[in-house]
């Protein structure tokens, strides 16, 4: 391709509006430009890389079986309340009412729609195992549409669901898909981490994400320093501290602490520290109200409270009932003589505790010496002692240290089991002619994620330095001067390699040679070829791979071979195993 006749309309100055290096660079580079809030418009260049990436993906699927079948990006809105999903995703679905007056969805992802197909189209066991998938565009009104197009409202997702007669089978279709997962970030050339995405403690293997660790991700990583394990932080599990020693103190004695309601005042207020003081945060969970207990230094954590609850929903309480509960203004709850019926969710690193400084049920009052089982009960019917913090550093797992890391999630692979074929009735017949529900898998990618995480994984200050199976093209072919030798001889080595199935840029352009780098930098095609009136005039080309700082000195007889040589080579060291 010739610079001068495809459109790479590259930005000097760092967008005011580009928090991140990816979304600067993919501005900065003329790949896209903003259309509105979360939603972007793909220039040539940019698209290229999302073709590439596309192109991948659809081969490792196609490659593990898999079976493109796209559904539709509009959705009717009766399948979605089937699930109660309409409800679920809340403000994040896009809908609309059509001239007939019907809703539809814009679809965030597409269980309902697929469920809804194989309800029609799978009746036997000897169907099965299916999986479909589809490449195209997703909907989410994010809240908070940022990062690019990490966090975009439209982009493109790679979406998979597989229908299987049985568990084992089920198994087998998650473990391809695991497997494809693997070889489609290996070739797209990113570092990856598998997370569990299921909590260790409830048994679950049933999710999967695969998460790129890099500063800029949204997502905190937790993982053991043997590298054992590794979660999402909503979803790493903690061993409990050990047993402090206990120690001798009076009864619980309550401290006038006028308008001191946050941790922080109530330790400067008592000459105390966070570790020392024992939070309680009131829940409600449908009728049921929870009085939520940490260590003052802990954070709750909403997603182990939903499990520990079996996945119903639960918020934090309102004024109202806190008042009820606690008999005092909010700020000041405590676990020692709460009034009604209140279930007690007591984490370990409290149980753990000595003793402590709490809310006292009073307004304006804390409780000194507060002592754990002598003082409010640690076993009982409607006590739990159980793991519901977020993990933190200085915690063990198993005994392992843990550690934290930023990522950013590119796919995530999920058991559904029977979830959706029993509500849309998705039901085949197994050998013995019983009627059972599909049992059901989904896996997706984020297609545009992919690009934005290469570029946080790889750049510098001067630009992209993209991995070379999706790079917009593979080789740049830059003349630094425009003597009419030096344009010459940069077409004939545009001329060889095309012919020897290199992808070219050819910067025809007739601008500066260091506005041309600049340019070449920016953009972070792999191999570069430049072409100068002094080199050459001793028939040498220069070659440098944009991740390198040298430059290598080629016979020009040779640049061709060479060129193409390097390039095979680039692309080996991103070929997935067989
Ligand atoms: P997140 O937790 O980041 O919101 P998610 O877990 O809701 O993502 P999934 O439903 O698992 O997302 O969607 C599959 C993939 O689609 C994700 O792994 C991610 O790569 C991509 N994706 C999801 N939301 C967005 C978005 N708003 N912008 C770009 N890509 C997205
Ligand atoms: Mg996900």
């Amino acid at each position: 391709m010739r610079y001068s006749k495809t459109f790479i309309p590259t930005v000097k100055e760092v967008p005011a509006d580009a928090e991140i290096t990816s979304h600067q660079l993919m501005i900065r580079a003329g790949l896209m430009r903003k259309i509105a809030s979360g939603t972007y418009a793909y220039l040539p260049a940019g698209w290229r890389v999302l073709r590439k990436i596309m192109e991948i993906v659809r081969e490792e699927m196609d490659r593990a079986g898999a079976l493109e079948a796209p559904v539709p990006m509009v959705q009717p809105m009766e399948l979605w309340q089937q699930t109660g999903r309409d409800i679920d995703y809340g403000e994040t679905l896009g809908r609309f009412k059509d001239r007939h007056g019907r809703w539809n969805v814009l679809t965030p992802t597409a269980e309902e729609t697929y469920t809804y197909l194989a309800s029609r189209e799978l009746q036997s066991y000897k169907q099965l195992p299916v999986n479909f998938y589809q490449i195209n565009l997703k909907y989410r009104d994010e809240f908070r549409p940022r990062f690019g197009v990490l966090r975009s409202r439209e982009f493109i997702m790679k979406d998979a669901y597989s229908f299987d007669a049985d568990e084992a089978m089920l198994d087998e279709s998650y473990r391809k898909m695991y497997d494809a997962y693997c070889r489609v970030f290996k070739r797209c050339g990113l570092e990856y981490v598998i997370v569990e995405a299921e909590s260790g403690e409830m048994g679950g293997s049933g999710s999967h994400q695969f998460t790129v660790p890099c500063a800029n991700g949204e997502d905190v990583i937790v993982y053991t320093e043997d590298n054992a394990h590794a979660w999402n932080l909503e979803k790493a599990p903690v061993d409990p501290p050990p047993k402090a020693p206990a120690v001798e103190v009076g009864p619980p004695e309550a401290v006038h602490t006028p308008g001191v309601g946050t941790i922080e005042a109530v330790c400067e207020f008592l000459k105390t520290t966070p570790p020392q003081m024992i939070k309680t945060l009131i829940y409600t969970c449908e009728d049921q109200v929870l009085a939520v207990i940490v260590r003052g230094d802990h954070e709750v954590n909403g997603e182990k409270l939903t499990q520990l609850l079996g996945g119903r929903h639960v918020e934090l309480a309102d004024a109202a009932t806190i008042e009820k509960v606690t008999g005092a203004a909010v700020g000041f709850a405590g676990p020692v003589a709460l009034t009604g019926p209140v279930t007690l969710l007591v984490d370990h690193a409290v149980a753990a505790m000595a003793v402590g400084v709490a809310g006292a049920n009073k307004t304006d009052y804390h409780l000194r010496n507060v002592v754990p089982g002598r003082d409010f009960p640690l076993e009982g019917d409607h006590v739990r002692v159980v793991d519901v913090r977020m993990a933190a550093e200085g915690d063990t797992y198993r005994g392992q240290p843990l550690r934290f890391r930023r990522g950013i999630e590119v796919g995530q692979v999920f058991k559904l089991g029977t979830k959706y074929s029993t509500k849309l009735g998705a039901m085949f017949l197994d050998e013995d002619g019983r009627q059972k529900p599909c049992l059901m898998g989904c896996y997706g990618i984020g297609i545009n994620r992919i690009m934005a995480s290469a570029i946080e994984l790889s750049h510098d200050e001067d630009g992209i330095i993209w991995p070379i199976s999706i790079a917009p093209w593979e080789v740049m072919v830059t003349p630094a001067g425009s003597e009419a030798e030096v344009v010459a001889t940069a077409e004939r080595v545009y001329e060889d390699l095309s012919a020897r199935g290199v992808e070219v840029l050819w910067d025809d352009r007739d601008l500066r040679g260091g506005v041309k780098f600049k340019d070449a930098d920016l953009l972070g095609l792999p191999v570069r070829v430049t072409i100068g009136k002094k080199s050459l005039a001793e028939g040498h080309v220069e070659i440098k791979l944009r991740r390198e700082a040298d430059r290598r000195a080629v016979p020009l007889a040779s640049a061709a071979d060479e060129v193409a040589r390097l390039v095979n080579d680039l692309k080996a060291e991103l070929t997935a195993e067989a």
